[in-house]
């Protein structure tokens, strides 16, 4: 059974195919092209410009990785929601033009169960609390009484968002995760900023509205400004994943999303897991971040089971 997935929901266009073998995940292609800019931050209109351009190349790469020929897929599968609408529309006409030329089945997803999903059948991840940290969406979520339920989010803002915005101020360009990153490990003093945890939200809009007033000030440097805002939003997040996880009684914690590429984030993550007695899963970066594969893998079991 193979099913080519789509993702767009944000900068990012990504083909999938997937096998389902014997009840596995066999992923065959994962191929991806990024929306990014040297300076400056992300355009929604720009982004789907991007996806049009490039979407025929993409097709190709993966259906050249997986060796196989469009005819010979199954059902083709596009990431519905959430994300943004310019961008979401491109994989939506892509996916539908193709189920049409081709006559495949087609299934609309959920890009948060996505992520979910392919890091429990890559990882072998059980019964998990997943955190979902990435450009749009800050989620904990998990699969409790019968339903995917959100256990805790962020009240404002997605963390990845916001990361990218303040990077965008320090000049740094888009995506500015990985680049904060970077500046964060040369960082050496904490400057204490605020703190947000509410139940199992967290609300982030204070903290940069702080850390800018700061940058501004020219009291601070970038790589201890850096520095502390990882630790400060890294450890929230992990703060809300632990009280999902004592809620629930999940001994398992999933990570997915751009932000959760962070090795800082993954440490904290682990030294909470193992305080618990809890294991931690991180999947490969190129199934943490947005990707056709995990959208391919959820429409075989949308579809099929
Ligand atoms: P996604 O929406 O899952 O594709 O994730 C994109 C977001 O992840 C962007 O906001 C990036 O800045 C962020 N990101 C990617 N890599 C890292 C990293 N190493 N540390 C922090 N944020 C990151
Ligand atoms: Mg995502």
């Amino acid at each position: 059974m193979l099913c080519l997935g789509i993702e767009s929901t944000a900068h990012t266009f990504s083909i999938g195919i997937v096998k389902f073998d014997k009840g596995k995940c066999v992923v065959l292609a994962n191929e991806k092209d990024l929306y990014s800019t040297e300076k400056g931050g992300f355009i929604p209109a720009e982004a789907a410009k991007h996806h049009v351009a490039v979407c025929d190349v993409v097709l190709k790469k993966a259906l050249e990785r997986a060796k196989i020929n469009i005819k010979e897929i199954d059902i083709i599968s596009y990431a519905q929601s959430p994300g943004i609408g310019t961008t979401l529309e491109v994989g939506c006409i892509v996916a539908k033009s193709l189920a049409v030329l081709f006559k495949k089945p087609l299934v609309g997803v959920n890009h948060c169960i996505a992520h979910m999903q392919i890091g429990k059948a890559l990882c072998g991840a059980k019964d998990p609390v997943m955190m979902d940290v990435a450009g749009a969406n800050t989620q904990i979520l998990a699969y409790e009484a019968g339903k995917y339920r959100i256990f805790g989010e962020s009240l404002d803002g997605g963390m990845g968002n916001y990361l990218d915005k303040f990077a965008r101020e320090l000049g740094l360009g888009f995506p500015g995760g990985p680049k904060i990153e970077q500046l964060a490990l040369q960082g050496k003093n904490f400057i204490e900023l605020p703190y947000s945890v509410k139940g199992m939200d967290v609300s982030f809009g204070g903290i940069f509205t702080n850390i800018r007033q700061k940058f501004a000030s020219g009291r601070y440097s970038k790589e201890d400004l850096c520095y502390s805002l990882q630790e400060t939003v890294f450890a929230m997040l992990i703060e809300t994943c632990e009280r999902a996880m004592a809620h629930t009684g999940k001994k398992e914690l999933l990570l997915g999303g751009g932000v959760a590429c962070n090795k800082r984030l993954q440490e904290m993550a682990k030294v909470m897991c193992k305080e618990r007695k809890a294991k931690c899963f991180v999947p490969e970066r190129q199934f943490l971040v947005d990707n056709g594969a995990m959208i391919a893998w959820l429409g075989i079991l949308s579809y099929f089971l």
